[in-house]
């Protein structure tokens, strides 16, 4: 290892805060952590990488904080409490102003839900970021992706189609979004993982997802694992004051049934958990919708205002409003 790595690694350790069940962090060959008795480990993993997952001249800051939001989002769709997390850096060159920046975003989050970063590795290469995040859950209450049943209430927390109408103005549309655009940016970059509403649903609700990749795809991936259907009333699914600002209904409703990076979670429940959910939405300051319900079936449908099945545009989103 050259020594700049060293000297990465030296400042990363110098800004990371403890637990009590990390035994042993960053400066060995591993981690030592101590998992509470009788509650599973929950893992998961996701890699950014440059040009693929975020544009070149993404601020560092929002970076570091999206890198472990979004898999942050994952331990929160599984209802599960976030301990500990491990970074891998791949970077073009050593540079220290871009790591203290990136660390700033990265670590205000895991301050937020006191996860300890316990380990990694730095290297050199095109600019890339994969985190781990650890967690725990009962294992009974986990909120897995094959437990929808027929007759179950769908669910959304917060507002669908932020982020993607932040990324179609990136990716070159030349629409302006209006006066709600540093707001539609802030959910691009700044998602805000849904941990709190997580834990609450944790042995309420059935299935649960998040929505990274747009409503729809990943709700065919709850039918698919739960072997039933989805209906969903298109008129019922979230927007914000933004977006409702910054786009004519269609690319909206488009954007908020197949936008991604969005972050929220999508779950369904028993109706019988109606009055419970609707009070865990108030004690975690969570905003929900019910948007539809689970049916015998298959796939995902939308039903327009009059009944009739609602098929997204495929081209929609470039009218932008303004
Ligand atoms: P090794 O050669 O044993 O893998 P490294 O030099 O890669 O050791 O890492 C030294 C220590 O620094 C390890 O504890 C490792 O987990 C930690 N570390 C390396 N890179 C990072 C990083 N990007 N974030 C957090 N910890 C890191
Ligand atoms: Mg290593």
């Amino acid at each position: 290892m050259a020594e700049a790595e060293f000297d990465l690694i030296e400042r990363i350790r110098a800004r990371v805060a403890g637990r009590e069940d990390v035994l042993l962090g960053i400066g060995d060959d591993a981690a030592l952590l101590q998992p509470p008795p009788g509650r599973a480990l929950v893992v998961a993993m996701d890699t950014l990488n440059v040009g693929v997952h975020f544009p070149r001249n993404t601020a560092p800051e929002d970076l570091g904080w999206k890198a472990l939001a979004v898999n942050l989002s994952d331990l929160a769709a599984m209802g599960a409490e976030p301990a500990w997390c491990t970074l891998s850096l791949s970077l073009p060159e050593a540079d220290v102003v871009w790591l203290e920046t990136f660390l700033k975003g990265f670590l205000a989050l895991a301050g937020q839900h006191r996860v300890a970063l316990v380990g990694g590795d730095t290297t050199r290469g095109p600019l890339s970021v994969c985190v781990t995040v650890h967690g725990f859950v009962e294992p009974a209450q986990a909120l897995r992706r094959d437990a929808a049943r027929a007759g179950d209430d769908v669910w959304v927390s917060g507002t669908l189609g932020d982020a993607g109408a932040a990324l179609a103005l990136l990716m070159g549309d030349d629409g302006r979004l209006g006066p709600g655009e540093p707001a539609l940016r802030e959910r691009l970059n700044r998602p805000t993982p849904r941990v709190a509403l997580g834990l609450a649903l944790a042995g309420r609700a059935r299935a649960a997802i998040d929505v990274s990749d747009g409503l729809l795809a990943d709700l065919a991936h709850v039918c698919i694992a739960s072997g039933v259907g989805i209906c969903l009333q298109r008129d019922a699914l979230p927007a914000s004051p933004a977006l409702q600002a910054a786009l004519a209904e269609e690319p909206r409703l488009q954007l908020q049934a197949t936008g991604g990076d969005d972050y929220e979670l999508a779950f369904t429940a028993a109706a019988d958990q109606r009055e419970a959910i609707a009070a865990q939405a108030q004690a975690t300051g969570t905003p929900l919708t019910r948007i539809g319900t689970v049916v015998v079936g298959e796939r995902v449908r939308v039903l327009d205002a009059d009944g009739q099945e609602w098929q997204p545009p495929r081209q929609g989103y470039q009218h932008f409003k303004a």
